[in-house]
């Protein structure tokens, strides 16, 4: 039986991780379609044959994980190269994102997509979107402190994504994480007792 899924999104460090831990604290199954990329391109990864094909040796390191650095500068260089490598990549992220909620068992499933009004190729899987949403200086100071990269490099990320005014928009619920960890498990338990009274599981 399909169960419904709802949709969760957000800018970089807005706190998408930190929401769907919680959701997994909570019972309810996560699909994350940033760690399935990472899967896909880890050594004995489902990707690296068909990457490796279309790119050659040189895009995997040595133990045959991709070569994430090399193909960074690579897809930076060339437009058409990172359209090459987003035709092996999305569409594998898709199939196994669905064959993982296909076999997702409880009352809804959680689907983390960073790019989710982006690329739009998620929403008809969706019974609900959920955007988690902060200013864009705590976006900024967390993925600093979390990853290093300077506050331009985080800017030029976010630049590249829509803007919290649309994802607001877009979103049929949104979670303000500008307060402290506390308060964002609080505002997930509320969603999460929100979406248990109202999403129905499909009866096929
Ligand atoms: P995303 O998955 O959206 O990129 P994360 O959930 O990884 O964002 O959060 C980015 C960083 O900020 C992480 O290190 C996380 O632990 C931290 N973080 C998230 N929410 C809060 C919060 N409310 N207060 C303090 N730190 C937070």
């Amino acid at each position: 039986m399909a169960i419904p899924v709802v949709g969760l999104t957000g800018g970089i460090g807005s706190g998408k991780s930190a929401a769907a831990d919680r959701f997994a604290e909570l019972g309810v199954p996560v699909v994350d379609t940033d760690r399935i990329a990472h899967q896909l391109t880890a050594a004995g990864g489902a990707a690296m044959d068909e990457i490796v094909q279309a790119f050659g040796a040189g895009a995997a390191a040595a133990d045959g994980s991709l070569d994430r650095a090399a193909m960074r500068a690579r897809v930076f260089a060339a437009p058409e190269e990172r359209k090459r490598l987003e035709a092996i990549l999305h569409p594998a992220i898709y199939q196994e994102s669905a064959r993982q909620l296909a076999l997702a068992d409880g009352d809804y499933a959680l689907l983390v997509v960073p790019l989710l009004f982006e690329s739009g190729r998620y929403l008809p899987l969706l019974a609900r979107t959920l955007a988690v949403d902060c200013g864009e200086d705590a976006q900024i100071e967390r993925v600093m402190r979390r990853s290093g990269l300077s506050a331009d490099a985080v800017r030029a990320i976010m630049a590249a994504q829509v803007s919290r005014e649309e994802r607001r928009r877009r979103a049929d619920d949104v979670i303000d994480n500008s307060g402290g960890m506390a308060e964002l498990r609080l505002q997930v338990d509320a969603k999460h007792s929100y979406y248990l009274a109202n999403l129905v599981k499909a009866l096929l």
